[in-house]
């Protein structure tokens, strides 16, 4: 047995799972504004799953394919297969045998994302979550509030404010377009911490 009484950090999740020894799904969701790091958290845990010979999954909704059709990609270039559905109850279907499931871009599916997750985590399933929390205008971004009160484990992910180097949490919507989903990046948005955000005025 291994004592981890000394500890001072906090226990990574595998490690909780590890000591507990009893297996049991759960959700874990990343969150935060654009440029915060969510792809790359979402890839580098399930790469960890993937050198521990786990079976992974990831999906991401077709209306995300800026980078590619079949991958995750990071906004750095990093990459992993990636499966691409419509909607959220596509994901059931693909799932098969794997065991650890990844979803990013979640605020580009409906709020029936939350009944698939739940009813993945039930299965005993980890299921990890990616997603924008707020839209352009500052508002709560659904599914991923719902998601954050299912979780067990919840990361949010702060950029650096492109104006003054604040932590940031706010994208702003740097051209004019009002629609609510306008996929883009650093033409199109920058990270913004509470001072330097401007919602739009509409
Ligand atoms: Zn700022």
């Amino acid at each position: 047995m291994h004592s981890h009484t000394m500890r001072s950090i906090p226990m990574g999740i595998e490690e909780v799972v590890a000591l507990t020894g009893k297996p049991s799904g759960w959700i874990e969701v990343i969150c935060g504004s654009m440029f915060s790091g969510k792809t790359e958290e979402l890839i580098r845990r399930l790469r960890r799953a993937q050198i521990a010979k786990q079976k992974v999954a990831i999906f991401k909704p077709m209306i995300d394919v800026r980078y590619s059709e079949d991958h995750l990609v990071s906004h750095n270039k990093q990459r992993i297969p990636s499966i691409a559905v419509k909607k959220a109850a596509d994901i059931l279907n693909q799932v098969k045998d794997a065991h650890v499931l990844g979803v990013d871009e979640a605020q580009f599916f409906d709020n029936s994302l939350l009944d698939v997750c739940r009813e993945l985590a039930n299965s005993g399933r980890r299921v990890i979550v990616a997603g924008l929390d707020k839209d352009y205008r500052g508002n709560s971004f659904e599914p991923i509030p719902q998601l954050l009160c299912e979780a067990e484990y919840i990361t949010k992910t702060l950029a650096i404010c492109m104006k003054c180097g604040n932590p940031a949490s706010y994208t702003q919507r740097i051209s004019k377009s009002s629609e609510r989903v306008l996929l883009g990046a650093t033409d199109t948005y920058e990270a913004r911490c509470r001072a330097c955000f401007e919602p739009p005025e509409e």
